[in-house]
């Protein structure tokens, strides 16, 4: 069987390394925020123009401590997407906001240009957390335009898109402020689960390390409210020597992968996204028109494990019952659509060239 995500392949690769990051850290004996903490936000800042980075426990805490840090209070409302991990909604109930959900476009991303129209209609909602699917960035120029011309807060979430950028523009370099995550199956994955928050404003990203730290200014003084939301030693020192050493080669891998099924699948009945934007490959989705079912029963009897990002519409979730606790700024016909046709094809690092053909061979024998 051909994994969605080969965790086991994974080790194998990176075995040695992350037990001696482990022996490291343990021979030092601090196991919360200290030097593998503090040198991987080091290591990160690049990507987002030298931003700081302020690591912490997971992603959804990252996109807590972005939405308190610029201010998102209860009552307030959030436009964002229909068809992301809940963890982007999770995060916007968290803080007590109301997530308003707007459509997405061909490639599955929210839409710019109507989530544009949308926030000049409607003042009230001064706040926009955008998500970059899949590993594609968003277009930068359009996200400028939001936050130029109609004054909005952008939040962006690349969770799926680290390292991902438009010309020279990083995924997250846009906006007031952006979260990712680590996540063991992010292209960026630790060995469970981890974080960081990176802010425009310097004053911004010093409360926000207070803020993972009980919200302490300093020890036993306590200026903010605040979470328990600290990456590992363990994790940094991991990230640090066992996966950061080997993320650009990984990328080119999903690259490469990626370059092969969009030149050599060949279906009527499935459709492949173009791309228009950089993307780091996370996700290699297919729209399978009918019957996604019957499709990934196929592939399965073939041998290849797939995935769907995301079955369910996050406004049709059952916490959501009774239609209470969000708001719709447009119909979501194109959501409605990805949600039932979306298919996600192994793009893992550690495919061979063997499970690559046999991924390529399983879609196109499927005939609907
Ligand atoms: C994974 C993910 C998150 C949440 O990250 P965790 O580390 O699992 O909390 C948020 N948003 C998106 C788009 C994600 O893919």
């Amino acid at each position: 069987m051909i994994a969605f995500f080969d965790a086991c392949r994974q080790w194998a690769e990176i075995q040695r390394d992350v037990i001696k990051a482990i022996d490291r850290v343990g021979r030092r004996g601090r196991w919360v925020l200290d030097r593998e903490v503090s040198l991987f936000e080091r290591k990160l800042s690049p990507w987002f123009n030298g931003r700081p980075v302020v690591a912490c426990a997971s992603g959804l805490d990252a996109l807590e401590l972005a939405l308190r840090g610029v201010g998102v209070a209860p009552g307030d409302r959030v436009l964002t997407t229909p068809v992301s991990a809940f963890a982007t909604t999770q995060a916007i109930l968290r803080v007590g906001a109301l997530p308003v959900f707007s459509d997405v476009d061909a490639s599955g991303l929210i839409d710019l240009n109507l989530a544009y129209q949308v926030l000049r209609r409607n003042p009230a909602i001064r706040y926009f957390l955008p998500v970059h699917l899949y590993g594609q960035s968003l277009d930068p120029v359009k996200l400028i335009q939001i936050q130029r011309d109609l004054g909005v807060t952008i939040i962006e979430d690349c969770a799926q898109a680290l390292g991902s950028h438009v010309g020279d523009r990083g995924a997250g370099t846009t906006g007031a402020v952006a979260a990712v995550s680590f996540y063991p199956t992010k292209n960026l994955g630790a060995l469970g689960d981890g974080g960081a928050v990176i802010f425009r404003s310097k004053t911004l990203a010093k409360q926000a390390r207070w803020r993972r730290d009980y919200g302490q200014k300093e020890k036993y003084c306590h200026v903010t409210f605040g979470m328990n939301s600290r990456l590992d030693e363990l994790q940094a020192a991991i990230l640090n020597r066992a996966m950061l050493p080997r993320f650009a080669r990984w990328n080119e891998r999903r690259a490469h992968i990626a370059k092969r099924y969009c030149g050599e699948i060949r279906s009527s009945s499935l459709h492949i996204p173009t791309f228009q934007r950089s993307t780091t490959w996370h996700i290699f989705p297919v729209y399978v028109r009918e019957n996604r079912v019957s499709f990934v029963r196929h592939m399965k009897r073939r041998g290849v494990q797939t995935a769907v990002h995301y079955p369910t519409l996050i406004p049709r979730q059952p916490l959501f019952r009774r239609g209470k606790g969000f708001e719709f700024a447009t119909r979501l016909l194109r959501a409605e659509d990805i949600v039932r046709q979306e298919v996600s094809l192994p793009v893992h690092p550690w495919m061979t060239e063997r499970d690559i053909d046999c991924v390529i061979s399983a879609v196109r024998a499927w005939k609907e």
